[in-house]
């Protein structure tokens, strides 16, 4: 029987967890304040490792999924913009100690895609090369060769949403200027219309063409990131996840006119795809619960 691992997926807004062994064994989540301090994050984190280990004692350990970027070295997510509670917060010591269970920590955005390598858009391959994007609030980003997520030589790699797409656009948080974050993200959405991303995607549906044109737009931007990322990496695949990707072909048809009219290489350009996810909201949790095969 393969092993089972806990997986939590902690985000600015929930804490998602399972037991993992192939399949979702059990699930537990919980809601959190981006601002709640490090004591109340750390509690509720522990409740939900405690009610998952109740019904499967025989946990091989615990993979974590945070928001930031990573410090290998020290196995801490060194600066949560949207999380700063767990801001330099040892997590995996806190709770080896407490779990007496090898615990592991990695970007967020990095376990989705490697949840999309290992058991979503990737399922089944050995070799490949997918990356993937994550378009939400902000946009996150992963990059993964061969079933192993490319971390970089310091753990900060992958960090596709402040690739500079524009250098006189918009100030991103990080204090950029003009990062795809700042483009295909739901804040494209927020300074070109007051409506909901959820209610300009039902008035796009229905056929409004100011709405329409705004995702077009988005979609544009986003296919200057994709087609930057497709000649530097060659990737098989390209996966889109978070809430603007179920805009589907809205963005989907701009962003791929754009990124092929940017691809130099005819081989790259006839054979890459580009696809929305299939794990949704479970990837992170998913692949945090599988970087034990890192
Ligand atoms: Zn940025």
């Amino acid at each position: 029987m393969p092993e089972k691992y806990i997986g939590l997926d902690i985000g600015a807004s929930k804490i998602n967890g399972v037991v993992f062994d192939g399949e979702i064994r059990k699930q537990a989540t919980q809601a959190v304040l981006a601002r709640d301090d490090k004591e109340k994050i750390l509690k509720q984190i522990k409740e939900i490792i405690q009610e998952l280990l109740v019904s499967y004692p025989e946990i091989k350990g615990i993979g974590l999924g945070l928001p930031g970027p990573l410090d290998i070295k020290k196995n801490i997510v060194s600066n949560p913009p949207n999380l700063t509670g767990l801001a330099n917060v040892d997590l995996a010591g806190e709770l080896e100690k407490e779990f007496h269970l090898k615990t592991l920590v990695e970007n967020d955005a990095n376990c989705a895609a490697l949840a999309e390598s290992l058991l979503g858009a990737g399922k089944g391959w050995k070799k490949g090369i997918l990356i993937m994007l994550t378009l939400g609030s902000g946009v996150g980003g992963g990059i993964v060769i061969n079933n192993k997520i490319y971390r970089g030589s310091r753990g900060s790699a992958g960090e596709i949403g402040h690739m500079v797409i524009n250098t006189d656009g918009p100030e991103c948080g990080c204090g950029l200027k003009g990062c795809l974050e700042a483009y295909a993200s739901e804040k494209f959405i927020k300074r070109h219309s007051d409506l909901s991303p959820l209610e300009l995607e039902k008035r796009a549906g229905a056929g409004d063409k100011e709405a329409i044109k705004i995702y077009a737009d988005l979609g544009r931007w986003l296919g200057v990131g994709l087609g930057n990322l497709a000649n530097i990496f060659d990737p098989d695949i390209i996966v889109l996840g978070g809430g603007i990707s179920h805009a589907g072909d809205l963005i989907l048809k701009t962003a791929q006119e754009k990124m092929r009219e940017m691809i130099l290489s005819l081989l790259t350009r006839e054979n890459i795809k580009i696809s929305q996810s299939k794990l949704g909201r479970d990837a992170g949790a998913l692949g945090a619960a599988s970087l034990f095969s890192q």
